[in-house]
């Protein structure tokens, strides 16, 4: 089976990529060189405050290929693609970190791969060596963790450097969630997929974005937004009390049957230590009910998931944003 791609349009995310972003641009048109397909490259700019709108203007200028979606501020990874995809309009589309990380060479094949007949090419990272001890710990440890709770199987080392096809892509923009998580939203929705394989590369320049609490943020999202288990996990805790109550209660009674009740010494510990379990795990339940209320809060009130200051290049597309 073959598809019919003719246009492919490459989403990037960027926050203060200045030192970057023009050596990716670079290698990105290396990558594709020999290639035959209509390439688009719309580069997200999420709100930076350090001269990559500056660089992606010129580089605009020096390629019309370019388009340019400036966010009003920093939304964060996930809603800068959101604002990329939402735009797009290609055959095929690809999503892609602007540091360097994501080897643009690994592009061709998988355009090969859609060719093939895969609605969706998912670039997984291999152990990466050069991550930090804390950065490949508390990855595995998310991916351990959302694997258990959550009900999408969510592939360890798959960021957001993939592939979609075009039924893939309008599928994606019915989503309106406002918490994204979008590995997590494209395992969801099924579709003929294939992993492909590749080392990560150096950090063109600069450091992560990725702060503690933009991963933490992210874990959240994955969790929360993925899965009631938390939830049951709760309710069954809840039970497990129950019955020890019960059994507790029993054996109380035992002695009172058995008229042994004056051998029922007064424990104060004891009951301290009840108390304190249970105290605990009913402050841990209303948190948990606390974040999912918290998630409806945000969800019912439908915000855009960000916002768009300008565009420059190419005319948008005909398509309105699907995202609320
Ligand atoms: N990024 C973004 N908004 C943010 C944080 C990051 O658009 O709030 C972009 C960033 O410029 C890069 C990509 O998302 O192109 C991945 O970020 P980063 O390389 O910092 O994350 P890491 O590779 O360390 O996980
Ligand atoms: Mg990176």
């Amino acid at each position: 089976m073959t598809t019919s791609i003719q246009s492919v349009e490459i989403i990037i995310p960027l926050y203060n990529e200045a030192e970057s972003v023009a050596a990716f641009h670079q290698q990105v048109c290396t990558a594709i060189a020999d290639l035959s397909y209509r390439f688009l490259f719309t580069y997200v700019d999420d709100g930076s405050s350090d001269g990559t709108a500056r660089i992606l203007e010129q580089l605009q200028q020096q390629d019309a290929r370019v388009r340019i979606i400036e966010l009003s501020r920093n939304f964060g990874h996930q809603a800068a693609l959101s604002a990329g995809l939402d735009a797009a309009d290609a055959d095929a589309v690809i999503t892609m970190d602007g540091d360097g990380e994501h080897p643009p060479a690994l592009i061709p094949q998988m355009l090969a791969q859609a060719e093939a007949g895969y609605d969706i090419v998912i670039a997984m990272r291999q152990e990466d060596q050069q991550a930090s001890w804390v950065k490949r710990s508390t990855s595995s440890a998310f991916y351990w963790l959302i694997n258990r709770v959550g009900d999408t199987r969510i592939i360890p080392g798959a960021a957001d450097f993939r592939l979609i096809t075009r039924p893939v892509l309008d599928s994606l923009r019915q989503f309106h969630e406002y918490h994204r998580f979008l590995r997590g939203m494209v395992a969801w929705m099924g579709y003929r997929s294939i992993k492909l394989p590749y080392s990560p590369a150096r950090r063109i320049d600069g450091k992560s974005k990725f702060t503690f609490k933009k991963m933490f943020s992210l874990a959240n999202q994955a969790i929360f937004s993925f899965s009631l288990v938390p939830l049951y996990f709760v309710i069954s805790l809840g039970g497990i009390f129950l019955l020890l109550a019960l059994a507790e209660g029993l054996y109380v009674l035992s002695f009172w049957v058995s008229g042994q009740q004056s051998g029922l010494a007064p424990g104060w510990s004891s009951l301290m230590f009840v108390l304190l379990i249970i105290g605990g795990t009913i402050m841990i339940s209303l948190g948990i009910i606390g974040v999912y209320l918290g998630y409806i809060f945000q969800e019912v009130k439908r915000r855009p998931v960000y916002l768009v200051r300008r565009t420059l290049g190419r005319t948008q597309s005909s398509q309105p944003p699907l995202t609320p």
